[in-house]
């Protein structure tokens, strides 16, 4: 059988494309943050990552069109040879300080910076530990480390009891890596970072953590997870990672811990050495983002707010939502073509939302994804719970 046959076989997105409900692929004609114009229609944007709004402001818009007046467009090569420019170093020193960490590398994605940095720190006969429900460029970095040898294990998502259970099972004196999602992106739960921190340390286990969904987001100032706790990075976490996507407002990801370990990685990633390096544009908008994260922390309390205020309102229309005080909230359908059909009705009504199906999440826990804003206005978010209310209605999830 031809090698190709299986592509003109999968028929699963052009049977949602004929019932008109397929959702991905949208084409978006305007962005202006909270609303974007999509097939001439000006809707309510409730599924960006764009967390703290930055990806319009002018600082930042400035900034980037400077680094391309200044550097180009493109660095045209890996930072390991012709594509190291000044501005990487200082979003990376910058970045390092705002985290309180030694040292720091960035790299040209978040996907990228896991599939990087998981196989350059756990070889052969070490251990990586994983979180089942973590992000897939943790999942594409495990396979990568995994086929070189090293020993891989996954425990119940969030799940401490089976965590314990599996470091209780590896020798004591094995070299340990557990890796975590911050924030998971799916449901928006944190994970239970006080309690993974004591197992690290009761086990000599090193810890990495993705906080893409929670740097800009959770903590003081936005500084992240182990803030959110109460606890600190470099004594209860040894490796952050990051995406520059999300609140930073760019494209670019980035791994922050003790100077020999980012300085090892940044030798023998081939992640690091084999790819070109973030664009000067991306860099300089990532660095004006943070100063102004920095300098303007009121921008995080907002996103708390406005996250807040949606858990209230998803909750007085009936919906059962969950608890955690992160701006993902998922709304569980729990069934492939009616999430398609509701978030269908919801452009309809002038809202984007995301909706994810089975395998991004198991069957029967089918959900709308919905991401809030620091410049989401009340009208805005408003807006966004009378078309849920309305919509609701009609699938009978809300009496
Ligand atoms: N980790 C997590 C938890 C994510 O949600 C994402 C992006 N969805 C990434 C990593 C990858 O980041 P990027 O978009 O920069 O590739």
């Amino acid at each position: 059988m031809d090698l190709f046959a299986k592509c003109s076989q999968d028929k699963r997105a052009e049977g949602f494309k004929a019932m008109g409900i397929f959702p991905y692929f949208q084409e978006i004609e305007e962005n202006r943050g909270p609303e974007v114009k999509i097939r001439g229609k000006t809707v309510i944007m409730a599924g960006s990552n764009n967390y703290l709004g930055l990806t319009r402001h002018p600082e930042v818009m400035a900034a980037s069109k400077r680094a391309i007046d200044e550097f180009g467009t493109s660095c045209s090569g890996s930072r390991f040879l012709n594509g190291n420019l000044v501005l990487h170093s200082a979003l990376e020193e910058e970045l390092a300080d705002f985290l309180g960490l030694e040292s720091c590398l960035a790299f040209a994605t978040g996907f990228l910076t896991n599939q990087g940095i998981i196989p350059t720190i756990v070889h052969r006969d070490e251990y990586l530990i994983s979180d089942k429900d973590n992000h897939a460029s943790i999942v594409a970095g495990t396979l990568i480390a995994k086929a070189l040898a090293a020993e891989t294990r996954r425990y119940q998502s969030n799940n401490m009891e089976s965590l314990e259970n599996i470091l209780a099972q590896i020798p004591r004196e094995a070299p340990k890596l557990i890796v975590s999602d911050g924030v998971f992106s799916m449901s928006g739960a944190t994970v239970n970072l006080p309690e993974l921190s004591r197992l690290a340390k009761a086990y000599d286990a090193r810890i990495l953590i993705d906080e893409a969904h929670s740097l800009g987001v959770l903590g003081e100032g936005g500084l992240g997870i182990c803030s959110h706790f109460g606890l600190r990075n470099g004594e209860d976490v040894d490796l952050v990672m990051g995406t520059l996507s999300k609140s930073f407002a760019s494209l670019g990801g980035f791994v922050a811990g003790p100077k020999t370990v980012i300085e090892y990685i940044k030798h023998n990633s081939a992640a690091m050495i084999f790819s070109a390096s973030m664009t000067p544009a991306s860099v300089a908008a990532a660095h004006a983002a943070l100063k102004i994260i920095r300098r303007e922390p009121e921008r995080v309390q907002r996103l708390r707010e406005n996250a807040d205020y949606m858990r209230r309102g998803f909750r007085k229309l009936g919906l059962q939502i969950p608890n955690d005080p992160t701006p993902i909230i998922p709304v569980i359908i729990g069934d492939d073509v009616k999430t398609f059909q509701f978030s269908h009705r919801l452009l309809e009504e002038g809202v984007f939302v995301n909706p994810v199906i089975c395998p991004a999440v198991p069957q029967g826990m089918q959900l709308i994804r919905t991401f809030f804003m620091a410049t989401h206005e009340k009208h805005h978010l408003d807006r966004v719970l009378e078309a849920f209310a309305k919509v609701g209605r009609e699938f009978g999830l809300i009496r």
